[in-house]
């Protein structure tokens, strides 16, 4: 198989992931070339980059989701690679093959691949194919609400009604009973059609209070597959996740064979090459299935390679360059545990209502066994119209025990002040006696924080508020000065700074 060495790559992303990419870039000796739209210009990742080039205005449509820009810039700056990170173009097949008809390389995998497993259904298919359990359900979208009642009362109340492209944890709807049916899937089809393009919607088991708990895959071109561990990721609001940890309390050690070879066998079985990750849910009796499998780097990869001690990004241009993994699956050693807690600018105690704002002072805490991976500084305008994770804080322990001790003691020397954050609901969970034990399942949030969703705000609502935040942003555009140096030492915390 042909080699080529990738001496410059486009990062087609923002915030911290094109920061950590960047990093690594440095670290190979690469040169990185960065991309932003017009409200992050002076974003840090344009400035740690070798080169920065603007691609359009705030909308992500207008610029991060702008393929024939981006491949444009590429070009025009003789890059060899693209590198999509997560979020925006990173699972758009259409993208992926533009980026290789134009000669370059897209550090992930293949076209045909993206759209094999970006289609929910027929990921399912393979997983059956495979031998891998898949959650009860549908592998074809349903075409009536006559043949919808059907499955479900075969499956049993409560189902999950799920958009085929969907992702993010959006265009999901729980039918918990006959009634609920018509409107549930008339309104769910055109979620999926206004969200996804795409309105196919079939229909899974609901299962209640699962785990959620993922393998992350490498695999090259020469048919190398292996696996490194699992993530446990249940601790979710809205089907997102905000706390991620590895390993998983939950698995012993004939389940962790059982979910890890699975997991290698569906990826062999699709030809699958590049990093990726299968996410499946665990019921209460212990029993996994298959979800969905996402075919890039995801956001929790941290916690990973805290463990395996291999850097991700680099093993993934590696595989670009067409060369064979540089470790086997022997080779890698598990070693101890990791946490990671995701700050958004967000309002637990609003729903997770998104903040924005101008961070006035910011500063992260550091030491053994503490990273932090952020795309914002003090003086950076967090705006609405990308997602609102603005770092990530990861801690390593010899035992989960002392990676949880650490990462508390991380979150309370986090200093995060000018926007409304989730720093102190990170600290609460992350000390809460049933997460202490490690015992938990994604209704955790819901059943011992449930002040939160006592104004259960319908997504919907969100995104017009989102809409609306955006134009007041907008009008007050002109009385923000954007202070890359920080001019506000304002010691009061979680208050919105206009
Ligand atoms: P997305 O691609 O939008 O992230 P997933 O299929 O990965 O959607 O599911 C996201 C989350 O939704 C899961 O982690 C889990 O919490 C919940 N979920 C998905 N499918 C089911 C199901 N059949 N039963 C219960 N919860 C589910």
């Amino acid at each position: 198989m042909e080699t080529k060495s990738i001496k410059k790559i486009l990062i087609a992303n923002r915030g911290e992931i094109a920061i950590r990419i960047i990093k690594t870039c440095k670290e190979l000796g690469i040169a990185a070339v960065a991309v932003y739209s017009d409200v992050d210009h002076y974003s840090p990742h344009t400035r740690y980059a070798d080169e920065s080039y603007n691609i359009g205005a705030a909308p992500a449509k207008l610029s991060y989701l702008n393929a024939e820009k981006i491949i444009e810039i590429a070009l025009q700056t003789k890059t060899d690679a693209i590198h999509p990170g997560y979020g925006f173009l990173s699972e758009n097949a259409d993208f992926a093959q533009l980026v290789e008809e134009n000669g370059l390389i897209f550090i992930g995998p293949k076209a045909q691949s993206i759209k094999l497993m970006g289609d929910k259904t027929a990921a399912r298919d393979l997983a059956i194919k495979a031998g891998i359990p898949i959650v009860p359900g549908t592998t074809k979208p349903v075409k009536s609400v006559a043949e919808a009642q059907q499955i479900a009362d075969e499956l049993g109340f409560p189902v999950l009604l799920k958009a085929a492209g969907g992702g993010g944890g959006k265009g999901m709807r729980i039918i918990s009973s006959p009634n609920e049916m018509e409107n549930g899937l008339q309104t769910a089809k055109s979620e999926a059609l206004s969200a996804f393009k795409d309105n196919r919607v079939y229909i899974e088991k609901y299962i209640t209070n699962p785990r959620h708990i993922e393998v992350q895959i490498l695999a090259d071109q020469y048919g190398n597959v292996i696996h490194l561990g699992e993530r446990e990721c249940s601790i979710q609001r809205r089907h997102q996740k905000i706390i991620e940890e590895s390993p998983s309390t939950y698995l012993d050690g004939s389940i962790r064979e059982q979910l890890t070879q699975a997991a290698i066998s569906l990826v062999k079985m699709s030809g699958y090459t590049n990093a990726g990750t299968l996410e499946f849910i665990f019921d209460q009796n212990k029993k996994f299935y298959f979800l969905e499998m996402n075919t890039r780097l995801q956001v929790e990869h941290p916690v990973t390679e805290m463990r395996v001690g291999f850097d991700l990004v680099a093993e993934q241009i590696r595989i670009a360059e067409g060369k064979k993994l540089s470790f086997t699956q022997e080779d890698i050693n598990f070693i101890g545990n990791s946490i990671e807690c995701r700050i958004y600018a967000e309002d637990p105690s609003n729903n997770f209502f998104p903040s924005t704002g101008k961070i006035a002072e910011l500063k992260v805490p550091s030491g053994f066994g503490i990273r932090d991976d952020r795309g914002v500084e003090t003086g950076s305008i967090v705006t609405a119209y990308y997602d609102p994770l603005i770092s990530k804080l990861i801690s390593w322990g010899r035992t989960r025990e002392e990676a949880r001790k650490r990462l508390s003691a991380a979150l309370s020397d986090y200093i995060l002040y000018g926007i409304i954050n989730n720093i102190d609901f990170c600290h609460s969970i992350i000390n809460h006696p049933q997460f202490v034990k490690g015992e938990y399942d994604t209704g955790f949030i819901h059943k011992y924080f449930e002040d939160i969703y006592k104004n259960d705000i319908p997504e919907n609502i969100i995104q017009s508020a989102i809409i609306g935040s955006i134009a007041t942003y907008l009008s007050q555009q002109k009385k923000i000065r954007i202070n890359t140096a920080g001019d506000s030492h304002s010691r009061w915390k979680n208050k919105q700074v206009d």
